[in-house]
């Protein structure tokens, strides 16, 4: 009995670079401690509060199924706050809630690509991005951006791959290189856009880690907002990743397609949840910047410490909770670089190959350790590359 060649084919091919973190799993699981750079996640644990209210919610009988497209609080509060942060006018209708970020990737492709239609994305990705136009029964087309772009993208390469695609998903702020697209690169974005008519998937769900430079969503700029599906989170603003809490901005009929997908997939996210995702909003932006703030700390440590040599390079780290290192001085690959790492110290960070070909050479660094213990596990990865330079 087969399985289905859309869930046997979801990984693709090759190798995928993620053998450095299982293998710091298991050395960690036999004992020896390892510095996990690896995960993007929070060392901090949603807020107490949130949680409080999460409890009041459930108590208060929040248990039942909630409305498929998000409670009307949740769906309002999120088109106040888009609003508010675009100057595009947005309403309830335009938002629909969806377990997580992950889950509203999913669904724009589906209710946008037909089977066999292209999908186009940027490298380097988010490792989801692919298997997830795979699993909407799409096909993944790569464009390169470039480590000496900066990784923002050049229109033009977009250009000479958009012929016949259907799709564009780009993110900025970017995970892994922590690049957040300039204006004129997003201008750039939103012609080859209009010109080869595509629909725009913007994953958003970075916004409010911006370090350098301002934070423009593409669904703001002329006539985008017709084309462009925004997706967004509460995991990463609020440190609610467990939460499984995000969204889909997007025009109204896209949103009532996204509806029926939902009614027969997710059936929507729990009630409690979504209340505390509106009590979290609630809080307003310090609080935003409050769970923001370990990572612009870390940042700047980082500057500091990789200012103190030449061997690895600093991909600017405009945004997001990760840095990207340019390793390709110490001869290695961003994998062989990372295998060596882990044997010689046992510091864990992703070898840049994992996040596509476009990365290779680099590693990614997540800064999601504290800060001491950052700074000195940075200091002795400038080291160990100064020692292998060749
Ligand atoms: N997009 C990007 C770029 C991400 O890094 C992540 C999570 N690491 C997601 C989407 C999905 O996040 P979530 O499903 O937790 O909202």
């Amino acid at each position: 009995m087969e399985l289905s060649q859309r869930i046997s084919t979801i990984l693709g091919t090759g190798s995928d670079g993620w053998d450095v973190f299982y293998r710091a799993r298991q050395m960690i699981k036999d004992g020896t401690p390892v510095t996990e750079l690896t995960i993007g996640e929070h060392d901090i644990r949603t807020a107490a509060p949130i949680l409080r209210d999460m409890h009041a919610s459930a108590l208060g009988g929040h248990t039942g199924y909630a409305m498929v497209p998000g409670t009307t609080a949740l769906r309002e509060t999120i088109a106040a706050r888009v609003q508010e942060r675009t100057g595009v006018p947005t309403t309830a209708a335009n938002v629909m809630v969806t377990p997580g970020g992950q889950s509203a990737l999913f669904a724009a492709h589906t209710c946008l690509c037909d089977p066999g239609d292209v999908a186009l994305y940027l490298d380097p990705f988010y490792a989801t991005y692919p298997g997830t136009i795979r699993g909407a029964s799409a096909i993944p087309r790569a464009i390169q951006t470039r480590a000496e772009d900066a990784f923002q993208p050049r229109a033009a390469d977009i250009a000479a791959q958009a012929k016949g695609a259907k799709t564009l998903l780009i993110n900025s702020p970017n995970n892994p290189t922590g690049t957040v697209y300039s204006r004129s690169t997003l201008d750039g974005i939103a012609k080859v856009c209009l010109d080869h008519d595509l629909w725009l998937i913007s994953d958003e769900v970075y916004d409010t880690q911006i370090w350098e430079g301002t934070h423009i969503s593409p669904r703001a700029l002329p006539g985008m907002a017709e084309r462009t599906l925004v997706v967004g989170s509460m995991s990463k603003s609020h440190a609610m990743t467990g939460s499984r809490c995000g969204w889909i901005v997007a025009p109204e009929h896209v949103i009532e397609a996204t509806i029926n997908l939902s009614t027969h997939t997710t059936y929507g996210v729990p009630g409690f949840i979504q209340d505390a995702a509106v009590f979290a909003m609630d809080q307003g932006p310090a609080f935003e910047e409050e769970i923001a703030a370990p990572f612009r700390r870390r940042r700047a440590l980082a500057k500091q410490v990789l200012a103190e040599q030449n061997t690895v390079g600093l991909v600017p780290a405009q945004g997001a909770m990760y840095l990207m290192l340019d390793v390709r001085a110490t001869g290695l690959s961003g994998e062989g670089f990372a295998n060596a790492l882990l044997d010689a110290h046992h510091i864990a960070v992703m070898p840049g190959e994992s996040f596509g070909a476009a990365a290779a050479g680099h590693v990614r660094v997540a800064m999601t350790i504290e800060d001491t213990q950052f700074s000195d596990a940075l200091r002795t990865l400038c080291a160990f590359a100064q020692s292998l330079e060749t």
